[in-house]
């Protein structure tokens, strides 16, 4: 059997970052809006300090505006609400990002929660996560959103198509379900409570992993010819020491026996960025009643 067909998010990702800020530039001379978008960064941490760094420059490469919040570790949730409020009531602000994980004594649940739905680019608040699951236009989650799209560059129609999904976190496993769904495919969604999950993901003419284990999928999951999307990041050492970047799937294995699959760094990864300068787009047009960009359609 041939070799699978490598997916390039990088390719895809570019292509939807190209058209975010031609509609961003369109929304600026028609109507004098600039986009912009606010990230909230709780603590130190020097990973989270590095994707919000990376978020503002696709900003500003997007022609959208950016505005970066820091709280200290320890500021208390009370600082954390006051900050949102804010922002939810500065229109120069379209979207608001929470750069995750906060500290484990400030509660994300609350702080999604306060967060007004229209600006809420991550699609967390739960007005956002009903309006998924019920399949009316929201904020849809920027990593969930990222796979489908990668999933469309391969498949014209979803539809009547078996999928499986591999994790079922609020932020990955379970909206991409909703959005599988809402494809009218056939979802089943496999956990770590799952009975022989490689049996029924060798079902799966899609299967998404989203795990934080590494190579956690191996060939005998895959069904011959599936489309395999990895989301996972997994940092480990290589046998010479050398720190590397891999997936929930094991990719070479995996390779010879799917249709297609992404790799990893490289496949969803770079989605996730393009997605939330999309959302960032769409939030501003919403919250003032204009249509959605056409150059945006999915
Ligand atoms: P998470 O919150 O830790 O959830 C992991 C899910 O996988 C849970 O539902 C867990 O089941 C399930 N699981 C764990 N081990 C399993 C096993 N052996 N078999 C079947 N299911 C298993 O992780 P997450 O936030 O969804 O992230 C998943 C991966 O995606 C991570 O590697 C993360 O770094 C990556 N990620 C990538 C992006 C991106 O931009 N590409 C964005 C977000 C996350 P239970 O619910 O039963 O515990």
């Amino acid at each position: 059997m041939s070799e699978a067909r490598v997916i390039d998010g990088k390719a895809v990702a570019e292509g939807l970052r190209q058209r975010v800020a031609a509609a961003a530039s369109a929304l600026r001379e028609r109507h004098r809006i600039t986009a912009g978008l606010a990230a909230i960064l709780v603590g130190d941490d020097p990973a989270s300090r590095l994707y919000v760094r990376n978020k503002a420059r696709a900003c500003t490469e997007a022609a959208i505006a950016s505005f970066e919040h820091r709280l200290p570790e320890d500021c208390g949730i009370a600082r954390v609400l006051d900050l949102v409020a804010r922002l939810n009531a500065d229109d120069r602000v379209d979207g608001i990002l929470v750069q995750l994980p906060l500290p484990p004594a400030i509660d994300m649940r609350q702080v999604m929660a306060a967060l007004d739905p229209a600006k809420d680019v991550d699609g967390f608040h739960p007005m956002n996560v009903g309006h998924l699951w019920r399949g009316d236009p929201g904020l849809v989650p920027c990593t969930p959103q990222g796979v489908i799209l990668l999933l469309r560059s391969v498949h014209e129609n979803l539809s009547g198509a078996e999928a499986v999904v591999v994790g079922r976190s609020q932020i990955v496993g379970r909206p991409v379900a909703a959005l599988l769904l809402a494809a009218d495919c056939t979802v089943t969604v496999v956990h770590s409570k799952t009975r022989d999950p490689a049996a029924i993901c060798r079902r799966a003419d899609i299967l998404v992993a989203a795990i934080g284990e590494p190579a956690a999928v191996t060939a005998e999951w895959i069904k011959p010819g599936a489309t395999v999307i990895d989301v996972g990041i997994n940092r480990i050492l290589a046998a010479d020491r050398r720190p590397l970047l891999v997936g929930d799937v094991d990719f070479d294995a995996a390779r010879r026996i799917a249709g297609a699959i992404t790799p990893v760094p490289g496949g969803v990864g770079p989605m996730t960025i393009a997605c939330l300068l999309r959302n960032t787009l769409l939030a501003a047009c919403r919250r003032r009643g204009l249509p959605d960009p056409l150059l945006l359609e999915a």
